[in-house]
């Protein structure tokens, strides 16, 4: 059995690691989302930050994002596009209605339901800085 003090403590980590994703547009790494948590809960394990950020990304309050092959977290759930720059490995949100939809030529029969698409480039603070 798990105690009333042992189910509190989840769940304040839980709205803890939800806090920290929610606070930042930087579509924070596992690793960064652990240092942040840290700061007000300095006993928790990395395990338990990684636990409680797939149990917020399957309860659909987080999503993940795969940049480069690593894994990031959003808190963003208006539906979106990412920038990645190559440069400073940010990914900036992309608001959906500002990409016009590509005119796509499925095989006919295909019912698209979803379009997955990242944009790739050089964010406007690196160019600035080249
Ligand atoms: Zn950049
Ligand atoms: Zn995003």
């Amino acid at each position: 059995m798990i105690s009333d003090a042992h189910q509190r403590k989840r769940s304040k980590q839980r709205e803890k690691v939800l806090g920290v994703v929610r606070s930042t547009k930087s579509h924070p790494t596992a690793d960064w989302v652990f240092h942040e948590v840290r700061k007000d809960l300095p006993n928790v394990s990395l395990a338990t930050v990684y636990r409680n950020l797939n149990l917020l990304v399957e309860s659909g309050e987080i999503n993940e994002v795969l940049c480069d092959g690593q894994l990031r977290f959003d808190a963003n759930k208006d539906e979106h596009f990412h920038f990645i720059c190559r440069s400073c490995k940010g990914i900036y949100d992309i608001d959906e209605a500002r990409v016009s939809s590509p005119d796509f030529k499925l095989p006919r029969g295909y019912l698209v339901q979803d379009v997955r698409m990242d944009f790739y480039g050089v964010c406007p603070n690196c160019q600035a800085k080249a």
